[in-house]
């Protein structure tokens, strides 16, 4: 058996699921029984009927399926897969940051920790941040966290001018080429750009698309073009080529073009033989204190309910 196989096997035996994100490593994607983006695993993850919830993410993503499914063993195959854009906000700071503008509202990026998302009235994830954002009153004020990035594009979208941003970001997304992508773009004229808001302003003014994960997949797949330069972390030009054979998927390079800045090195800490430990010993788990699953599971049961 290879170590698949003995995956498959130790799913089957103990009634487990395994959600992954598109930004794990290839074969870690092709062990998971579901692959999407945060708003989908986090659908998946309320929705499944497994006893376990193997996580193959960071840590914010599995905590995200343990606070709605508190009942269920939630594990995650390294704690240490972090997120810098969740560390970019800590709870402490940010209730001081909150408590300036007691009549906003706030909604969280779901790239946050569970304190965070108890201090959070609706969370929205990349697919869904402007259904969010456009389903509170226009004269509502509103705080926007973490990702400043994520922020400067929905006021823009929205021309709203009283969303008040939290000054974090995604070490990733930050560290794309500018320059690079232009380089690119006179190499592949007719390659359309896709990026992920998270990235900077500059390079989404160029982009001919700009949307999260699984909207740059259906871009891909529908735009006529194909050739495609992708601005967004490399892990999903996998599901790219899976399931768009015939077309080509160039990654945008990243500032210092000797570096690998653009992998989420978080996600990759990801890898079939910790999976397989995982499942063989339940463990490790990931637990989340009742009163502040509580408070964020409102938050995320806000964003789930606006079907969006
Ligand atoms: S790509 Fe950025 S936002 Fe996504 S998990 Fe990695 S560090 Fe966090």
């Amino acid at each position: 058996m290879d170590i698949a196989e003995k995956i498959a096997a130790l799913k089957r035996e103990k009634n487990a699921v395994i959600l992954a994100h598109y930004y794990t490593r290839p074969e870690v994607q092709e062990v998971a029984d579901f692959t999407g983006d945060s708003l989908a695993l986090s659908q998946q993850a309320a929705a499944t009927d497994a006893d376990i919830i193997l996580f193959a993410g960071v840590y914010f993503m599995a905590e995200t399926a343990k606070i709605l499914s508190p009942q269920k063993t939630v594990l995650i195959p390294d704690p240490e897969a972090g997120c810098s854009l969740a560390n970019s906000c800590p709870a402490n700071e940010f209730a001081t940051f909150r408590a300036q503008y007691p009549n906003a509202i706030v909604v969280s990026y779901v790239n946050t920790t569970a304190e965070i998302k108890a201090l959070t009235d609706i969370c929205c994830t990349s697919t869904n941040a402007l259904d969010v954002i456009n389903s509170i009153p226009e004269n509502q004020q509103i705080i926007f966290a973490p990702d400043r990035n994520l922020g400067a594009y929905l006021i823009k979208q929205t021309g709203r001018n009283n969303i008040i941003l939290w000054n974090g970001a995604c070490h990733v997304h930050e560290e794309f080429s500018l320059e690079g992508i232009l380089n690119l773009k006179k190499q592949y004229p007719k390659a359309p750009i896709l990026a992920h808001p998270e990235c900077k302003q500059p390079i989404l003014m160029i982009a001919d698309f700009t949307g999260s994960t699984s909207a740059i997949l259906n871009e891909a797949g529908q735009n006529p073009a194909n050739t495609f330069i992708v601005v967004t972390e490399p892990g999903i030009l996998h599901q790219m080529k899976k399931q768009y054979p015939n077309k080509i998927f160039i990654p945008a390079p990243p500032t210092n073009p000797t570096c690998a800045c653009n992998d989420c090195q978080y996600m990759k800490l990801i890898t079939l033989p910790k999976i397989q430990k995982t499942l063989e010993t339940n463990s490790p788990q990931v637990e989340v204190t009742e009163n502040i699953r509580q408070a964020a599971e409102k938050s995320i049961t806000n964003m789930l309910n606006l079907k969006c």
